[in-house]
């Protein structure tokens, strides 16, 4: 029997004291306006607590006390063996605080408590761990010049790196972000989404009591225009690291051009494919794959959104995914054998129901499509399916960031990959199929930063993550990641 029951989660949530304050140069602090914002439950509608709203003046304050930590060494020039051991015990204070951490998540965004407890949290302490590890193995480069010339090349770290995450994966996009650019030497302003800031101020307090100094990792809570613009037009950040939408990410590139041109890395939208051949082996997995959609209320930029099925089998296999789509029917999120919780908020659940209305005229409704109540909250939506989607519809080329599967028939490969191509996003794409062959000319084909073969949606820190097109630029995880977050630098020496 699971003991961490419903009733646990409430009354460890009861006993949680909620830091709102952002954190500056070692300290938390109230914004230096003296505004907050209420954040809320939307899975229940009760406030959680006070946010400190900042805005540029905290956001200068930030950036110059990230800048003066940069600038003493405290950090940037100790040994990387001992960033290591810091970032170490940064690994063991999450795993000593999963619960806490798991728990904050789901009531900050809706999403079930046991998937953040059981696999979210766990794996971001691997994460850490692996950067961690990194760090103090990685060689530079000497280059073949002639005699009488030593020419160096090195990676250093670029300065100052503001951070600005969306709400899907607080603390998961937070860490993708801040722990390779910390480990690389890097000072960092981490700015989270204004739903959901509690896993971020929670990391905060974490570094330090891992030990690392003042200044050198800050978080200023808030709203877009008032925090991320001003990262953004930032005359002293030297690279922003984005994940959110395409829309805003675009915005980032114009801040960047109109200030000192800052490094920019965007983790964008996408409208990924997944594609299912009639010789797939196990058709029945494959199904259960292709309704991981609904996976975190389908709020994720990676999700396979776009089935693209073999005529031949379409009516069977639609009908598996259905199947297998009741699994993530929405309940309470801290009710441990819940699988979907609630949308992120009650504005993007009304974003995502208009989505759903256009489909209905659009295409055919085969499941859900009900906005749901649970408890006091109606930020619920059913797991939703259109079938006969095609290219034109709203439904089928539009991030819809919601538990919305679009359904597609093709005949022929060929017919597949155009279809899978025709999109402004790149981010990933999946393929079920027994040819080899055919797995390899798919992966050649699709325009996509990441390929997944008889599965959907593989991420680990051990492989680069990231997209091609509208998708964005950079990658996020593996050893590329640290291409972000340094600059190579050439000293010649003549002898
Ligand atoms: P969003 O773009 O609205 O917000 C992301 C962040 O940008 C937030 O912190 C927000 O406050 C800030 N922001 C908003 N407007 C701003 C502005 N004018 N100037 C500066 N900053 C601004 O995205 P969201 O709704 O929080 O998240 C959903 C989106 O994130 C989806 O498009 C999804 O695909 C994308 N996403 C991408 C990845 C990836 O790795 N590619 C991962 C997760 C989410």
């Amino acid at each position: 029997m699971n003991t961490r029951n419903r009733q646990y989660w409430e009354s460890k949530l009861s006993g949680l004291t909620i830091e709102g304050r952002a954190y500056i140069d070692g300290s938390f602090v109230p914004a230096t306006s003296g505004k907050t914002y209420q954040c809320t439950n939307p899975a229940t509608g009760r406030v959680l607590g006070s946010i400190a709203e900042c805005d540029v003046s905290d956001v200068n304050l930030a950036v110059i006390a990230a800048r003066r930590a940069f600038n003493s060494g405290s950090w940037s020039r100790i040994s990387p063996t001992a960033r290591k051991k810091v970032l170490l015990k940064l690994a063991d204070l999450l795993e000593a605080n999963l619960e806490e951490l798991a728990l904050l998540e789901s009531v900050d965004m809706g999403k079930p408590v046991a998937v953040a407890f059981e696999y979210e949290m766990p794996d971001l302490v691997e994460y850490v761990r692996w950067f961690a590890e990194a760090i103090d193995k990685l060689y530079d480069e000497v280059a073949p010049t002639e005699a009488g010339n030593l020419a160096l090349i090195r990676r250093e770290a670029v300065g100052v790196v503001a951070a600005v995450v969306p709400w899907n994966f607080p603390l998961d996009m937070a860490i993708w972000k801040c722990i390779p650019a910390l480990a690389a030497g890097n000072s960092i302003v981490l700015k989270p989404a204004e739903q959901s800031p509690l896993t971020a101020i929670k990391l905060a307090e974490l570094t330090a009591q891992a030990g690392i100094p003042s200044g050198v990792f800050n978080v200023v809570t808030g709203f877009g225009e008032s925090v991320g613009q001003p990262l953004g037009l930032h005359m002293d950040v030297d690279c922003l690291a984005f994940t959110g939408s395409t829309e805003v990410g675009k915005l980032f590139l114009g801040y960047a051009a109109q200030s000192n041109m800052k490094l920019v890395w965007l983790e964008c939208g996408g409208k990924s494919p997944n594609i299912v051949f009639a010789d797939t082996e196990d058709l029945d997995a494959a199904a259960e794959q292709a309704a991981r959609v609904f996976y975190n209320q389908g709020q994720i930029c990676s999700s396979p959104t776009r089935l693209l099925v073999e005529a031949s089998i379409k009516d069977d296999f639609l009908k598996r995914v259905v199947e297998h789509s009741k699994a993530y029917a929405p309940g309470n999120p801290l009710d441990p054998d819940v699988r979907m919780g609630s949308m992120a908020d009650a504005r993007h659940t009304e974003n995502v129901m208009r989505f759903i209305e256009t489909g209905m005229k659009e295409a055919r409704l085969v499941t859900g499509g009900r906005r749901t109540t649970i408890g006091d909250s109606n930020n619920f939506i059913e797991p939703t399916i259109f079938d006969n989607v095609e290219q034109g519809h709203v439904v089928g080329r539009e991030e819809i960031f919601g538990p919305v599967l679009s359904v597609f028939t093709f005949e022929t490969e060929e017919e597949a990959i155009a279809m899978a191509n025709d999109s402004i996003y790149g981010l990933m794409a999946s393929v079920f199929t027994s040819n080899l062959g055919r797995a390899h000319r798919m992966s050649d084909a699709l325009r996509a930063g990441t390929v997944v073969v008889n599965a959907v949606d593989l991420i680990s820190p051990l492989v680069p993550f990231g997209g091609f097109k509208q998708s964005g630029n950079g990658r996020d995880n593996s050893l590329h990641a640290f291409e972000k977050y340094t600059a190579l630098k050439t000293t010649w020496i003549k002898y």
